[in-house]
This record gives structure tokens, sequence and C-alpha cells, in this order.
């Protein structure tokens, strides 16, 4: 595996491996690699001959009061994992090499409405630094396929319609969302967790799991089920930012002979932000 902070040489080395007709894949990351991030770049190795991991915190996609500077930056143990999960190159770029002329004049990507919403209403900002940063790797590693993961599900919908509207050629693929073993999703922000919060946590999944079980039995009232979900994570000492029920990949509000949906929820314990969603379909017709 190589490792380079440069753009230059990372293009090199991947004409290297189009010239010996390789497919590329790319799989995005902040770094600090856990389980989950290791799912997707299982994913990226089954379809690609030459893989790239980027870890970058970007940050163009932080809001002022977020956690930037506190992003955990673990370059030497994430360097380890992915050279034995067999990664052919890691791409760790610094702030300068990304954004050279700083970010205040910087062109950005305007994502579409499906930014808007849900996390797009709490971090303002936050979908187009991803949007923006994306499309620079996407132009940087020319990827055929990458690999992103639905753990972060309007992101990857945000992504998808970039590369739609943008049209580039990169094929957006997804991974289910790697979990603890009682239901937490795992991600790096879980380790800012104080160690009671860490047990709360896990009822994220619990509620979004019986949110669905409910929805799907017949006759039911979306919005009295959420609401219910919604104080029982208060009372459980959780901050709601959101929980809601939309139509699967599209992030419509449902009507009522939407069949598949997702439930999505991001709440704060602490100081820390958790997100999570569970896709599910129903069969009768819903009552919202
Ligand atoms: P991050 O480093 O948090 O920016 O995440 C990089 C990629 O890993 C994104 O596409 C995430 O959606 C994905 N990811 C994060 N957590 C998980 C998880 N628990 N299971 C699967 N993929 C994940």
């Amino acid at each position: 595996m190589i490792t380079t902070d440069s753009i230059q040489t990372l293009r090199a080395e991947l004409q290297k491996a189009r010239d010996q007709k390789k497919r590329i894949g790319l799989v995005p990351t902040m770094g600090n690699l856990h389980a989950g991030h290791l799912s997707l770049l299982s994913i990226a190795q089954r379809e690609s001959d030459y893989w790239v991991t980027s870890i970058f915190v970007n940050p163009m996609q932080f809001g002022p009061q977020e956690d930037f500077l506190n992003y955990p930056r673990t370059l030497e143990s994430d360097q380890k994992a992915l050279s034995e999960a067999g990664c052919s190159a890691l791409f760790a770029p610094t702030v300068n090499e990304m954004y050279p002329e700083g970010m205040i004049n910087h062109c950005s990507v305007v994502p579409a409405d499906i930014a808007c919403g849900l996390c797009g209403d709490y971090r303002q900002g936050h979908f187009e630094g991803v949007a923006t940063v994306v499309a620079k790797l996407f132009n940087i590693v020319q990827p055929d396929v990458a690999v992103f993961g639905q753990k972060d599900y309007q992101q990857l919908a945000v992504i998808r319609t970039l590369a739609r509207d943008l049209n580039f050629t990169t094929r957006v693929l997804s991974g289910p969302t790697l979990r603890a073993q009682d239901g937490l999703a795992l991600s790096s922000r879980n380790g800012y967790l104080a160690p009671a919060d860490r047990e709360t946590a896990a009822q994220l999944y619990r509620c979004i799991c019986q949110i669905a079980d409910r929805i799907k039995q017949d006759d039911c009232d979306v919005h009295k089920i959420v609401e219910s979900g919604k104080e029982s994570l208060e009372h459980s000492g959780f901050c709601v930012d959101y929980l809601e029920v939309r139509s699967a990949n599209s992030l419509a509000t449902p009507s009522r002979h939407d069949k598949s949906l997702v439930v999505l929820v991001a709440a704060y314990l602490g100081a820390t932000r958790l997100i999570d969603n569970l896709e599910f379909d129903v069969i009768a017709p819903l009552s919202v």
C-alpha cells in the first residue's frame, strides 16, 4: 500500500493502475477507522482492482460550533488497518493540499433539495461541504466505483444525486450499517460518549426498531408513534434534533401508499451527536 498526502503522487499511481486496465475504487472517510469503515473497504475490494481509501477531516463540512478540532485523528493505526485489509493506496491530504487557496472563496457544490430538512436543518452548510469534498475526491481519483455507508443515509442520498446531476461516471455503492452487539451504530464519535451514556446510546437503535415494528402493524398512526418514540428518548436523557419517518431513498414526506420507508434520528447524549436510521417496508396503507 502506498500512503500519500499529495494529489500529484496519487494521480501518478492511479495512472499506472489505469494503464494496467485496473478498475479503481474509492472509499472516502474521515479516519479513526472502525469495523463499519472496514466493511465498506471489502465492498471496494470486491468491486475494483485498485482501491483507494481517503482520510480527510474536511473542515468545510463542520460548523463553527462543531467538533472539527477534536475529531479523532489516528492516522498511524488507520494506516496499519488499511494495509492489513489489502488497500492499494491511502490518500491522506492536508487541509492545505485540498484547499490551497483557503475555503472562503473556494468554489462549492450546492446539493439538491434532498440536502434540506433532517441533518440539513441542524448542520448549516454541512452537505455543501460534503458535496464539495466528494466532488473534489471524485475528480482527483476518478474512481469507477465509490462506496459509502447507509449509516449516513441523507449523505448517501446527497451523493447519489450529486453523481447523477453532475454526470460523474463513478458508480455509487452503499454498504449496510455495522453495529455493536447492543445495536449502537459504530461511529468515530462513539468514543466521545461518557461510560454511563454509552449504555443509554443503544436505546437509539431500539427506539427506531420499535417505531418500524409498530408502523408495520396495520392501522397505525405514524405521527403518534413517532411522538411517543421522541418522548421516550427524551425521558432517557437524549436531546432529539429530529426523529422522522420518510420515504426511503427520496426522503420525501411519506404518503399513504408509500411502501418503502426509513426512520431517521439524530439526537445528542451530552455533547455527542448520534445519528441512525432503519429502512423498512409496509404492506397496509399508512395512516399519515
Ligand atoms: P466517516 O469517516 O464517519 O466520514 O465515514 C466514512 C464512511 O463510512 C461513510 O460513508 C459512512 O457512512 C461510513 N460509515 C460510518 N459508520 C459506519 C457504520 N457503522 N457501518 C457502515 N458504514 C459506516
